[in-house]
């Protein structure tokens, strides 16, 4: 691409439309560049609002992100991305008429999934934007009714542990028998018996049979038999790629938008994607897969500014070394490289099942990932550990303790 003359459109004025605009500005992109965001806000702090901005230690002024560099960005907030014509570089931003591009940036994220069968009613809420966090904010101040949470991953968990401390009824309701269960058992054991500890009802195993909407709440009827009644529920179930404006483009949009190693949209010319959006092998080798974490939209857009710049021929792969964190009571859990229950895995230091320590998850001896609890030091030891390890100087671990 020519750094010039040229008008670049980033759909998605989320972390990774920022990110990757930065990044265009201080590689010497000086073209036109135009930044389309459904959201009436500039890009904000997504991981607080589960956490200090739904407790109220921090407002929205606090949450706002910038730039580093000056962006000169025409921004149209509150404005769709509405269709892609990649044949003819055109792309339509709310309803007005549809402009040309010469590069285009896919970083419409997930939005919050509805599972099938929950009824609409107004106390029943997901959290994914800072109008969902205002709008349970609203509702916790109008009475103290239970709330019940469901789901068992970062969201559902992080949610339940600000609401237990402020001192609510929390029930948090998970069909699948552990909690962050995309950790293995030793995590997530130790994190359901942080919540129990904390006077969070923790039902594992158990699914919603049968709801029943009321005026002033919420009735559920649990498998198992048990009946709650809530003032507020909150579904926090997983995402859902923000990628049906891509219908009919030619990108691939079964679960986010397919990208080669390079960032670029498959099969579509000048078009890179970045953030939760997009699904590309992460290291070589690997099947495509979306990461849903903040360090990898900053990592991603910043990438693929760049291979947007260089062109197809002249892009390196992006191959990160995903990384992420969660807070819950004030503790804080952090991961590095690839962690799941398949792994063989063992305690690297102290006990994080119960307190601090760091475990690693083993692929044939070998260390591939790590996670700690209150150890934050410790993480980034291991961290640059896994990262000398992608470089090519690998570390084999004795036995694992557990299997
Ligand atoms: C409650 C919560 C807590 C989190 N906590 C953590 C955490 O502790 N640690 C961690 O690592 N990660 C956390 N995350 C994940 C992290 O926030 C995301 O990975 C990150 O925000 C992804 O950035 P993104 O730019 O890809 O997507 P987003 O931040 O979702 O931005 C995408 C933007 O695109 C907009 N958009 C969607 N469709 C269109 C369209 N058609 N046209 C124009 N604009 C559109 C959306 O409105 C949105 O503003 C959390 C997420 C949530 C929701």
């Amino acid at each position: 691409m020519n750094r010039r003359r040229e008008r670049i459109v980033i759909a998605g004025a989320g972390l990774a439309g920022l990110r990757t605009a930065e990044r265009l500005r201080e590689l010497g992109f000086s073209g036109e560049l135009v930044i389309a965001g459904a959201e009436l806000h500039q890009p904000y702090h997504r991981p607080a609002l589960s956490k200090q901005f739904l407790a109220g230690q921090l407002g929205r002024r606090e949450l706002t992100l910038h730039s580093h560099v000056d962006l000169d960005a025409d921004w149209r907030l509150g404005r769709s991305v509405r269709r892609l014509d990649a044949q003819r570089r055109l792309v339509q931003i709310g309803r007005a008429k549809p402009i040309r591009y010469d590069g285009l940036v896919i970083a419409t994220g997930v939005r919050a999934r509805t599972p099938h069968g929950v009824p609409r009613h107004p106390r029943v809420r997901v959290l994914r934007t800072i109008d969902d966090a205002e709008a349970m904010q609203r509702l916790l101040l109008a009475d103290d009714l239970p709330c019940v949470v469901i789901g068992g991953g970062f969201t559902a968990t992080e949610l339940a542990s600000t609401l237990a401390e402020q001192r609510r009824d929390v029930v948090l309701v998970s069909r699948s028998g552990a909690l962050l269960g995309g950790l293995g058992p030793e995590i997530g054991d130790g994190v359901t018996e942080l919540h129990r500890r904390h006077g969070v009802d923790v039902q594992l195993d158990t699914q919603v049979k049968h709801w029943v909407p009321g005026e002033h709440g919420v009735g559920l009827y649990l498998t198992g038999g048990r009946f709650l009644f809530a003032g507020l529920v909150v579904l926090a179930v997983g995402g859902e790629p923000e990628t049906d404006w891509l219908a009919g483009s030619g990108a691939d949009i079964e679960d986010g938008v397919l990208c080669g190693p390079t960032c670029h949209v498959a099969g579509l010319p000048d078009v890179v994607a970045a953030g939760d959006a997009a699904r590309w092998p992460v290291r070589r080798g690997q099947s495509p897969r979306r990461i849903e974490h903040w360090l990898n939209a900053v990592e991603m857009g910043r990438a693929a500014a760049g291979n947007l710049l260089s062109g197809r021929s002249a892009a390196t792969p992006f191959e990160p070394l995903p990384r992420f964190w969660s807070e819950q009571y004030g503790q804080r859990f952090q991961a590095a490289g690839d962690v799941g229950p398949g792994y063989r895995r063992t305690s690297l230091e102290g006990d994080p099942a119960r307190g601090p320590g760091v475990l690693g998850y083993l692929e044939r001896g070998e260390l591939v990932g790590v996670v700690s609890r209150e150890r934050p030091r410790a993480m980034v030891r291991w961290t640059a550990e896994l990262s000398d390890r992608a470089t090519g100087s690998r570390h084999r671990l004795r036995e694992p303790l557990t299997a």
